[in-house]
């Protein structure tokens, strides 16, 4: 693939960058743009191309949206004919919990962007900021000093290799880190279980309700999104799905569907996409910072997708890393300021992550799925007081 410069009049590629950012999504994009907006200068490579789609049902919880608006790119997402949605239904077979979202400031409800709509406006914030954002551009290695230190990367530029310095490597590469495996961050928990999902892409929804039904075993979801469009998605357990579903997934979803009328007449009259299918992969926990580098998003932190909220995690991961390392680059240790990056991380992770696991069993027991589901929403409440209060690690109840 020939590689795309966001910014052509740019020059492409200099010897040596304050920070080197690999991927640029929800967690690359939003870091390069808040480094460069810290004045420092940032290179941002993803291997994929700019606008490019990848796997989401879109979900972006409140926090996430109050940093959208704080960063001065709400109103792109809204531009774009994003619909606002102020209702969130949930299902517990039968015992159905109604939600008004809450209207704080510019933050007027949740915002569910195709990926195709977010990641652009993210990567031309930090082009606008100033960082350098390079797509078709794969990170090959992350190189070391003489001792053990990041000091850059050697990068694939559409076939030639080119080793650039850096006094910081992020890696905000996916779950699938190459930045992680290679600097040895250390794995400090992992979940035993995943969700798989399906989805598709399905008309004819009010578009100011998010809809989640959930039975033993599985839930059917709605998330209005752009185009007209909502995301029409089932959740059941990652070994349901390899045993059954894997070989039919056009069957199994739906079956799934077909368990909600008023979601499966929708679906009846043809979706608008192909069904999607994600075979599901346990949550887990890694080291955030070494010696040159920090990780963010999925590259640090994963979480079932059933928890819907990869998106806001790798926002505010973002926001603490940048912070963090225009602490260190202004002169505190990287003890301090990368370290309580992670304390900060890991104590929103350690109230999110047992709620999500409970979450993403799928009980039987649907005052069990409650439960989780009530923690989750507290700890979502957590994170909405720490980003209000830009970032003062918040007393957890
Ligand atoms: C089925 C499904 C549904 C989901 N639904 C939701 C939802 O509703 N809400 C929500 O909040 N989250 C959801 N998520 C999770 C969410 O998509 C992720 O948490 C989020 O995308 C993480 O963002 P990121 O920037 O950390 O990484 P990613 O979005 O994975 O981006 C990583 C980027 O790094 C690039 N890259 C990787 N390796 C290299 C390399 N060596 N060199 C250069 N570039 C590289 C890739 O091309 C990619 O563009 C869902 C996930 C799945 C699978």
């Amino acid at each position: 693939m020939t590689f795309f410069n966001a910014a052509p009049h740019r020059p492409i590629v200099a010897d040596h960058y304050d920070v080197i950012v690999v991927g640029a999504r929800a967690g690359g994009a939003s870091t390069a743009m808040l480094l460069a907006r810290h004045g420092l200068s940032v290179l941002a490579v993803d291997r994929g191309r700019y606008g490019s789609d990848i796997m989401s049902t879109h979900s972006i919880a409140g926090a996430g949206i109050l940093q959208l608006s704080r960063w001065g790119v709400l109103d792109a997402v809204r531009d774009a004919a994003t619909p606002v949605t102020t209702h969130v239904v949930f299902d517990y077979g039968g015992d159905r919990v109604e939600i008004d979202v809450p209207v704080r400031g510019d933050v007027d409800g949740l915002y569910n962007p195709r990926r195709t709509v977010l990641d652009p406006i993210l990567v031309d914030a930090a082009v606008a900021a100033g960082a350098e954002v390079l797509h078709g551009v794969s990170m090959v290695e992350v190189t070391f000093d003489d001792t053990g230190r990041a000091d850059g990367a050697v990068l694939d530029l559409g076939g030639e290799f080119r080793r650039v310095g850096a006094r910081f490597v992020v890696g905000a590469d996916g779950a699938r880190s190459r930045v992680a495996t290679q600097v040895g961050a250390e794995l400090l928990h992992r979940e035993t279980c995943g969700a798989a999902s399906i989805y598709a892409y399905v008309s004819g929804f009010s578009d100011d309700t998010i809809l989640n039904y959930y039975s033993p075993g599985r839930v059917v979801g709605v998330i209005p999104t752009n185009d007209g469009a909502a995301v029409v998605w089932t959740g059941m357990p990652a070994d349901a799905f390899a045993v059954r579903a894997r070989k039919d997934v056009a069957g199994a979803y739906h079956a799934a569907v077909s368990t909600v009328p008023e979601v499966a007449e929708h679906v009846a009259r043809g979706p608008i996409s192909g069904l999607r299918a994600f075979a599901g992969t346990p949550g887990f926990l890694r080291r955030a910072w070494g010696p040159g580098w920090a990780l963010v998003g999925d590259a640090g932190y994963f979480k079932d997708p059933v928890s819907a909220h990869g998106i806001t995690d790798a926002l505010i991961g973002a926001e603490l890393v940048a912070d963090a390392i225009a602490a260190c680059l202004a002169g505190d240790t990287e003890h301090e300021a990368l370290g309580s990056m992670q304390e900060t991380r890991d104590t929103l992770a350690a109230e999110m992550m047992p709620a999500v696991a409970g979450a993403a069993a799928l009980p039987s027991d649907m005052s069990d799925l409650k439960r989780a589901f009530r923690d989750m929403s507290r700890a979502m409440r957590h994170e909405w007081e720490l980003i209000d209060s830009r970032f003062r690690v918040p007393v957890l109840a």
